[in-house]
C-alpha cells in the first residue's frame, strides 16, 4: 500500500476481532484501499486514540430514511411515469422533499453514529420502482453520499422487479401505498425467485385510532402507541407470511420488528416455511417503551412516537433477551435504524391526532447499544454481529463492495467505528442541528440522562471522518 499523506493509522488497546476477542494492535487506513491490521504493533505515525478507546468495525444500518429525490428529465419522465403521476406535481414534491432534508445530513448524521454504510427507502417522490427508476435513485444517492448508500428497490403492482436485489413492500404501511392483501399479493408474485421486506404497522381492522380514542381515551402521549399496540404487528406479520408463501419468494425481510412476540413470530415460521426470513429488530425500540415515554418531559413525548409504536415494558425486554439469544444462535438478525427525519410541524398533534410518525436515531446508535452492552447484558460481539456483521452481510448479497465486507482483517473492506464507551452523553440538539446541518433537527432523546458513549472516527472505505466535534476529513 502507498504511503501518502492519505495514510492514517490507529494504534489502540481494544480492536474488535470477529471471534469476540479484543486485542491490542494498529489499524492502517487510506481512502479506497484495504484495511490493515497488524496485532500487537504501533508504531511513530500512529494517532494514539484516548485511553478506553475501542475499534469496532463500522457499522451498516439497512433501513434509513434520507427523503431527497432525485428529478427526472422530461423525456426520462414521460418513459417511465405511472398512472396518476404528472410532471408539474413531481417537480413540486421533490422541490419540497429536498428542501426538508438532504442525503448529505443523513451522511452526516450516520458518521456521527459511526454508521459507514446505509440502505435508504424509495418512499420518495421519483419513487425507485422497476429497474431503470431504481437504477436512477442508486446512481444519484452514490453520487451524493459520504458514505455507500444502497437504494432499496420499491415493489408496486403492475412494475418490472429489479433482479437479484431486495424489494421493498411498501403496501402494508399505514399512509403508505395503502394497498388491499389482494394488490400485496399480485405484486409480490412479480418477485417470484426474488427477495422481498416489508413495513410490519398497518392500523386495526376493526377500530380508527379516532374511535379508539373515544373509547379508551388513553394519556395522550400514548395514544398511538395504545391504537398500534403489539398485536397489529403480528396481524400485519402473518398476513405478509402467507403472501409471501403463495409468492414464492426467495427470502422475506421483516423490517423493524419492536416487540419479543412478533420476532418469535419470525423464528417459528422460519422453521416451516421454505424461504429465508431475515429479522431486522428495530433500535430503538431497545431504548424506549411506554413507561419510559411516560416519564419522558410531555413535550417532547408527544413527538416521540413512530411505526410501529414503541413497546409495553415487558415487550420490550422480550424483545432485547431474544435477539441477544438469536444473534448468538447464528440467525441472520440485525439492527435498522428506521432514520426518519420529519419537520417539527408534520409531528405535530393534529386535531388531537399524532402526525407523521419516525424520529431522528441513527446519530445515536452508539449510545443505543451502549444500553444494551451496560444493562441488558449484551457482549461487545453480540453488538458487533447485530450492527456491523450482519447487517454487512445481508446488504452484500444485493450490493457489489469493492471489498469484503463485515470482517475485522487484512485485506477487508476498511470500514471502523471508532469510539469511547465510558464517556456520559447528553443531547445537545442546538450543535446537532448545526453538525449535521440540519435546522429541523430535534431528538426524541433531549433530556435522557444515563447515556454513555462518543464516537471519535468513522471510517469508510479506507476514508477516516473525525467526528468527535465538527464532522471532517481526517486523511
Ligand atoms: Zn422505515
Amino acid at each position: 500500500m502507498s504511503q501518502d499523506s492519505k495514510t492514517i493509522r490507529f494504534h489502540c488497546e481494544n480492536i474488535h476481532l470477529d471471534d469476540g476477542e479484543l486485542a491490542a494492535g494498529e489499524v492502517v487506513c487510506s481512502e479506497r484501499e484495504p484495511l490493515e491490521i497488524h496485532l500487537g504493533q504501533k508504531t511513530s505515525d500512529s494517532l494514539k486514540l484516548p485511553e478506553g478507546a475501542h475499534i469496532a468495525l463500522g457499522r451498516f444500518d439497512p433501513h434509513v430514511h434520507f427523503r431527497e429525490s432525485p428529478l427526472p428529465t422530461r423525456e426520462d419522465f414521460e418513459k417511465l411515469r405511472r398512472d396518476g403521476e404528472d410532471y408539474e406535481s413531481l417537480n413540486k414534491a421533490v422541490a419540497a422533499a429536498n428542501q426538508n432534508y438532504s442525503i448529505r445530513s443523513g451522511c452526516l448524521a450516520a458518521l456521527k453514529g459511526g454508521v459507514c454504510c446505509v440502505g435508504a427507502m424509495g418512499n420518495i417522490p421519483w419513487s425507485p420502482v422497476g429497474p431503470e427508476r431504481h437504477s436512477q435513485m442508486q446512481n444519484y444517492y452514490w453520487e451524493k453520499g459520504l458514505i455507500p448508500i444502497v437504494a432499496w428497490p420499491r415493489i408496486e403492482p403492475d412494475s418490472d422487479p429489479v433482479p437479484n436485489h431486495e424489494g421493498k413492500d411498501f403496501g402494508s404501511t399505514f399512509g403508505g401505498s395503502g394497498l388491499t392483501g389482494r394488490a400485496r399479493s399480485d405484486m409480490y408474485q412479480i418477485w417470484e425467485g426474488e427477495a422481498v421486506s416489508f413495513h410490519n404497522d398497518q392500523p386495526r381492522t376493526d377500530e380508527t385510532i379516532s374511535e379508539f380514542k373515544d373509547r379508551e381515551n388513553p394519556p395522550e402521549a400514548l395514544l398511538h402507541h395504545r391504537y398500534f399496540n403489539g398485536d397489529t404487528v403480528l396481524a400485519c406479520q402473518q398476513e405478509t407470511i402467507e403472501i409471501a408463501k403463495s409468492a414464492k419468494v426467495r427470502s422475506l425481510l421483516a423490517r423493524h420488528i419492536p416487540t419479543g412476540p412478533a420476532l418469535q413470530q419470525i423464528l417459528d415460521t422460519s422453521k416451516e416455511v421454505s424461504f429465508a426470513m431475515p429479522a431486522e429488530v428495530g433500535l430503538d425500540y431497545l431504548y424506549w417503551n411506554q413507561d419510559r415515554l411516560m416519564e419522558q418531559d410531555e413535550k417532547i413525548a408527544l413527538i416521540n412516537y413512530r411505526r410501529p409504536a414503541h413497546p409495553t415494558r415487558e415487550d420490550q425486554l422480550g424483545l432485547i433477551e431474544l435477539t441477544r439469544d438469536t444473534v448468538r444462535s447464528g440467525y441472520a438478525i440485525f439492527f435498522g435504524s428506521d432514520h426518519a427525519p420529519h419537520s417539527k410541524a408534520a409531528k405535530a398533534f393534529q386535531n388531537g391526532l399524532p402526525g407523521s410518525p419516525g424520529t431522528r436515531n441513527i446519530e445515536h446508535s452508539l449510545q443505543i447499544y451502549l444500553e444494551l452492552k451496560r444493562n441488558h447484558g449484551y457482549t461487545w460481539q453480540d453488538i458487533d454481529l447485530l450492527a456491523s456483521i450482519n447487517p454487512a452481510k445481508h446488504m452484500a448479497r444485493y450490493f457489489d463492495f469493492p471489498y469484503e465486507t463485515g470482517t475485522m482483517k487484512s485485506g477487508a473492506m476498511a470500514n471502523l467505528h471508532i469510539f469511547q464507551p465510558e464517556e456520559p452523553y447528553t443531547v445537545d440538539e442546538a450543535s446537532l442541528s448545526k453538525t449535521l446541518e440540519d435546522p429541523e433537527y430535534h431528538s426524541a432523546l433531549k433530556g435522557e440522562q444515563g447515556l454513555f458513549g462518543k464516537t471519535l472516527f468513522t471510517v469508510v472505505d479506507g476514508k477516516a471522518w473525525d467526528v468527535a466535534g465538527i464532522v471532517q476529513a481526517a486523511n
